[in-house]
């Protein structure tokens, strides 16, 4: 070996140890960003309604109420997810729990319509397949969440409403109940509120005037699914839908991006398709769920004045919950652990 090639051998040796020393800082978020483009074994998210939800509004026991409500409801998806569960499973078990609450507008604690009646609305959809089903204006489905998981998988439609969704889902065993079922006092008073500040031409408070309830899941099997139940807009009239029951708008799952379910003023979710355009930039653009949600909900739909938020999931277990409104119930779980949080 001459002289030259020992020279050009060190030299090489040298650059290439420079190229690999990078500052600590550099080598952390590396770790950092590896350790969250890992995916999560399983996650699973809900949201229980967007809008006025501030600490001054709120007592400590009904503050209390919403942590156990929520974390209850948690679990339930949580377990049905560890143990090799299905997403579906799990989107539709923890719903039925968050229906069955009369804290929540789904279910038993239904806001009331115009009319004095409750008319409730609910979609499910699978990642997997871009399945979907939904149901809109029921009024004797105890929980709704079947009533739309049932058009999926049994009917060759997507969008049933009023009678005929009704007929369908007791055709399936799906349990209805007598509208009394859905009478709670808060819900009724509340009502009888915003007709009183209408009446007066006073502007209606925004304050419980809505709400929803949703779950996202992942499941071991890498599929995703979603679901949003709801009873509308306190003195809705004129059969009038919301976002809830729109594919596209309310909910959206798709396994190559995200899961999407909203909450908020519906007519804004569904000119803004808002749970799709989620999933679009994620798919189109190349956007992460957190970016993708945050620019939907934080940019175009508080420059369109849309009040409310969404809990996003994306195939690797990521979760994003953007909201534009004071508060938003709302929670997650994964095998690395799980929060629970309320406002802002
Ligand atoms: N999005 C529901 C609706 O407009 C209400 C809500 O989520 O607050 O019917």
């Amino acid at each position: 070996m001459n002289y030259k090639t020992i020279y050009l051998l060190l030299l090489s040796l040298f650059l290439f140890q420079c190229s690999n020393s990078e500052n600590p800082s550099t080598q952390v978020s590396k770790i950092n960003s590896n350790a969250e483009s890992q995916k999560a074994a399983y996650a699973i998210a809900i949201h229980g309604g967007a809008g006025t939800i501030t600490k001054k509004n709120m007592t400590p026991e009904k503050e209390k109420q919403y942590l156990t409500a929520l974390n209850a409801a948690l679990d339930i998806g949580e377990n049905i997810l560890k143990n090799g569960g299905s997403s579906m499973d799990a989107v539709e078990k923890t719903i039925h729990y968050m229906e069955d609450s009369p804290l929540f507008n789904a279910g038993k604690g239904a806001v009331f319509t115009n009319a004095e009646t409750n008319e409730l609305d609910a979609s499910f959809m699978e990642g997997k397949n871009l399945n979907a089903g939904s149901v809109g204006g029921v009024s004797n489905i105890k929980n709704p969440i079947s009533a739309a998981r049932a058009v999926m998988e049994k009917s060759d439609h997507v969008l049933l409403t009023g009678k005929g969704a009704e007929i369908f889902a007791a055709a399936q065993g799906i349990e209805t109940v007598e509208s009394k079922y859905f009478f709670t006092q808060r819900r009724w008073d509340f009502l009888q509120k915003v007709k009183a500040e209408e009446a007066a031409e006073k502007e209606v408070s925004s304050e419980a005037k809505h709400g929803t309830v949703g779950c996202v899941a992942l499941d071991k099997n890498g599929n995703l699914a979603a679901g949003t139940s709801t009873g509308g807009m306190t003195n809705k009239r004129w059969n009038r839908l919301g976002d809830s029951p729109i594919i596209g708008a309310g909910t959206y799952a798709n396994n190559a991006t995200c899961a999407v379910s909203c909450t908020g003023h519906g007519e804004y979710f569904i000119r803004y398709a808002v749970a799709h355009d989620i999933s679009a930039m994620m798919e189109y653009k190349g956007a992460s769920v957190q970016e993708a949600g945050d620019y939907v909900i934080n940019d175009k739909l508080v420059k369109a004045q849309g009040e409310g938020g969404a809990i996003c999931l994306d195939k690797n277990g990521n979760v994003a919950m953007p909201f534009n409104s004071e508060g938003m119930y709302r929670a997650y779980a994964k095998p690395s652990g799980r929060e629970v949080l309320i406002y802002k």
